[in-house]
C-alpha cells in the first residue's frame, strides 16, 4: 500500500461464483476489477431494477413526502460516476399534512403492486 487515502468510494470486493467479483456495499457484480466508485449502499445499474418502495428525491417530492431516513439505495449512471440517491417510501415524511396524507396511500400502493418479473 502506498498509504493513498481513497477508502471512501472503494468497492469492498470478493469472488462471487458465476459472475466474477462482487461488492459487499453496492452489491453490484463485475467480470473483472471495476475501476468505478462505490456508492456505499445497495445499487441498481437501471431504474427498471429499483424496487417500488425507492424513490429519488425528487419523486418523493411529486409525491408530497420527504425522505424521512438516510439513503437506502443509489442508481449508477455512466460507470458510477453519476449516482441518484435513493430514498424509503415507507420512510417518508409528509412536507404538508392533508394533501400528502392521500399521496403517500399511492407511495404505499404503488409499493405493493408486485413486481413484473417476467
Ligand atoms: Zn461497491
Amino acid at each position: 500500500m502506498t498509504g493513498k487515502a481513497q477508502q471512501t468510494y472503494e468497492h469492498d470486493l470478493f469472488p462471487d461464483d458465476g459472475v466474477g467479483l462482487r461488492c459487499a456495499k453496492c452489491d453490484l457484480s463485475w467480470k473483472a476489477a471495476p475501476r468505478s466508485r462505490c456508492a456505499g449502499v445497495p445499487s441498481f445499474r437501471s431504474w427498471d431494477a429499483v424496487p417500488k418502495h425507492l424513490r429519488t428525491r425528487a419523486q418523493l417530492d411529486d409525491l408530497g413526502v420527504k425522505p424521512g431516513g438516510p439513503v437506502r439505495g443509489a442508481v449508477t449512471m455512466y460507470n458510477n460516476t453519476v449516482f441518484y440517491a435513493l430514498f424509503d417510501a415507507n420512510e417518508a415524511l409528509p412536507i404538508r399534512s392533508a394533501k400528502a396524507a392521500s399521496k403517500r396511500a399511492a407511495v404505499a400502493a404503488g409499493a405493493s403492486e408486485g413486481s413484473k418479473l417476467s
